[in-house]
């Protein structure tokens, strides 16, 4: 049989990283088992559920490549639905009206507390066959009485439920609507869903989930109920950690690629390898092989990641994610040479996009501030001197070429007996401003000549080259 995977989204808080592990999963498994990915927004607490949390799932989902084969499904768009499998199940009898109040509840609450009991619904209307006039009742799941469900997980192996504990679930409320367990129930098997892939939160609402199923007579699928993500600290991942919404990352310049290699890596391994691409990762990944302790969330190790996808990756695939953030600071190019070599130069020097475009700005704007510090220490004295030497050698370049630009100015340390760094540093703040850049040659040759000698004369303070 095909496996079907969903990820179930609770639009009630922005999409972050452990949902994001939880999607990832489910849709690795799918893709390498050659089935199919389902998204479902869970959207039925109209109280809690927001379109921003929405947004950010379907944004989040889109950047980070986690396309799904179906969907995305709303459950407030399948009410009519789950209220046709609760009056069916009405009519075969796995389901029945409750017409106790809240008041009856919580007496036979108080009641079962005071003889140590664990307080659960008694059953009370199971075999009621009369309404109770004036009172809109609710719907209960009739659960077994007796025997046991066996949760055959395929991460915490098999955990053992015994009937007795489950009480009769409420299915509908007394206005009708459905409840969230019931609608995960018509939702996974109207989907076909044969592996149900989410966190380990909601491996206590399994056994009721499966005993609905069966009383549907559908199909149980497997489960898997992967652990939490923890913060650094051992804590469960809150704000404070980074469990922001997943598009923050790639407003901070994380690749998505990084950050899903990143999340594979979080109680899965293969062997020791730690850089997957996403090719990889679905030829290498099986939910059978994930581990059920939490794993702690490490930003110094995503950081590393990133770098190392920023320094595997096709110059020619990082130039949007390179452009979106340049827009983010104001410029843009769409000189794909430019970019494609900015982003070798610097690649190996930063470990975000964002950390690449803030250096290699200067590039992509017409003329640049030079910061006075490195003005004072580079351009002072016979800086000016070296300055405009290294303008009339490199004025009389008859290539641009990287391997030129390094010949004249080796040439010019050569004959003026010094070292390149000090020929190159006074050279580097007129063009880009600061004292960092990627090494001079490449620079200047990347800034092209023009661009390169009319920064030269704005800092020598002449009218720009002819
Ligand atoms: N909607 C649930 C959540 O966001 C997931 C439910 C499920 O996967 O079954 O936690």
């Amino acid at each position: 049989m095909a496996v079907v995977t969903r990820f179930a989204p609770s639009p009630t808080g922005l999409l972050h990283v452990g949902g994001v592990r939880t999607a990832l999963f489910s849709w690795l498994y799918a893709r390498r088992t050659g089935g199919k990915f389902i998204l479902r927004v869970e959207d039925t607490d109209r109280e809690r559920s927001t379109d921003e949390a929405v947004r950010v799932i379907l944004e989040g989902m889109a950047w980070l490549n986690l396309n799904a084969d179906e969907g995305p499904y709303y459950q407030t768009q399948r009410f009519d639905r789950y209220r046709e499998v609760m009056r069916g199940m009405l009519v075969a009898g796995t389901a029945y009206h409750c017409y106790c109040s809240k008041q009856e509840l919580d007496a036979m609450r108080e009641q079962q507390i005071a003889r140590k009991e664990k307080p659960r619904y008694s059953g009370l209307c199971r075999n009621r066959t009369e309404p109770r006039p004036g009172i809109e009742p609710v719907v209960r799941f009739r659960n077994p009485l007796d025997g046991a469900v066996v949760v055959n997980d395929l991460v915490h192996g098999a955990v053992t439920f015994q009937n007795k504990e489950l009480d009769d679930l409420i299915i509908a409320r007394s206005d009708g609507t459905p409840t969230y367990n019931f609608c995960v129930v018509v939702d996974d098997m109207d989907m076909g869903v044969t592996h149900v892939i989410r966190g380990d939160d909601h491996l206590n609402n399994t056994p009721r989930q499966m005993n609905m199923l069966l009383a549907l007579d559908a199909t149980v699928p497997e489960y898997a109920h992967v652990p939490m993500i923890l913060g650094p600290d051992g804590a469960k991942l809150s704000k404070r950690h980074g469990a922001v919404s997943v598009l923050q990352y790639e407003e901070e310049g994380y690749l998505p690629d990084a950050l899903l290699n990143y999340l594979v890596r979080l109680g899965w391994s293969h062997g020791d390898q730690e850089v997957f691409t996403r090719d990889e990762m679905i030829a290498a990944f099986d939910i059978h092989d994930v581990n059920k302790a939490a794993s702690a969330f490490n930003p110094e190790k995503l950081l590393w990641l990133n770098q190392q996808h920023m320094v595997r990756a096709e110059p020619a695939s990082l130039v949007p994610h390179l452009r979106a953030q340049l827009r983010r600071l104001g410029v843009d190019s769409d000189d794909q040479q430019l970019l494609e070599g900015v982003i070798l130069a610097q690649r190996e020097r930063a470990k975000t996009l964002k950390e690449m475009a803030q250096n290699s700005r200067f590039f992509f704007i017409e003329a640049v501030e030079i910061d006075p510090k490195a003005a004072a220490k580079h351009l002072a004295g016979d800086g000016v001197q070296v300055l405009a030497k290294v303008r009339a050698q490199l004025a009389a370049l008859p290539d641009w070429t990287t391997a030129a630009i390094h010949a004249a100015l080796n040439d010019l340390a050569t004959s003026v007996q010094s070292g390149l760094g000090k020929i190159a540093q006074p050279v580097r703040v007129a063009v880009t401003g600061t004292a960092v850049s990627p090494p001079i040659d490449v620079t200047l040759f990347l800034l092209g000549r023009e661009r390169t000698l009319a920064r030269m004369d704005a800092a020598l303070g002449s009218s720009p080259a002819a």
